[in-house]
């Protein structure tokens, strides 16, 4: 079960052993022949886990290259800004071999860059909910409709947040056909309901 047995195209691989990733960690074994395989998940897998590859890889895999015109494909949700930057850091790096391109919308930033970034026809977003939220009110055309692999990250502290609302208020604006990721510490109640709302038929993976 190492990265090469995953039939990943060889610019993600590529992308990968940049990273110095050699070795799946656990949660990315589990993890990534499921959702590459097109499964809904929900891991329990805290950071320090390498969670944040076992979605990117295969998020990268499946999106592949960049194309034009064809709205967001994949959406990252993030409880901090922090956590957005370094997913970003992340997806820039493990798929610096691709031509994807990659909008950060986050609050603390100015609303002009982020029109401009989106101007550019992004293939993923990685946000936070409040931010998302404001430019899907602001910004004319904007849609979620288009977006195919969506990922729900450290969940448990986007409810905690106080996220809730909002994050179901994405839900009702994503396509049936999406695939859906959650990937927490822990399942508290709230965050079972809303798995079981906004996830089909999902993996439950635990270490
Ligand atoms: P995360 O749990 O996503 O915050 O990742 C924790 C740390 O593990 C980060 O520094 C990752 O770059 C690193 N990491 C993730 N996957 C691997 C891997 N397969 N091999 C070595 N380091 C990794």
């Amino acid at each position: 079960g190492g990265f090469e047995s995953l039939g990943l195209s060889p610019e993600i691989f590529r992308g990968v052993r940049r990273k110095g990733y050699r070795v799946p960690t656990p949660i990315q074994r589990k993890t990534m022949p499921l959702i590459l395989a097109g499964s809904d998940v929900v891991a329990m897998a805290r950071t320090g886990s390498g969670k944040t590859a076992a979605f990117l890889i295969p998020m990268l895999q499946k999106l592949r290259q960049h194309v034009p015109q064809s709205g967001v494909r994949g959406l990252i949700l993030s409880p901090t800004r922090d956590l957005a930057l370094q997913t970003l850091k992340f997806t820039k790096e493990i798929g610096r071999f691709t031509d994807l391109r990659t909008s950060l919308l986050v609050g603390g930033d100015s609303m002009e860059n982020q029109f401009e970034e989106l101007a550019q026809n992004p293939d993923i977003i990685i946000a936070t909910p409040g931010r998302l939220m404001h430019h899907l009110a602001e910004v004319e055309g904007m849609s979620l409709r288009t977006v195919e692999y969506v990922v729900f990250d450290e969940a448990d502290s986007l409810f905690g947040m106080g996220f809730a609302e909002q994050l179901h208020k994405i839900l009702t604006q994503l396509s049936e056909t999406r695939q859906t990721l959650l990937f927490s510490a822990t399942l508290p109640s709230a965050l079972a309901e809303f798995a079981k709302a906004g996830l089909r038929d999902p993996q439950l993976v635990r270490l």
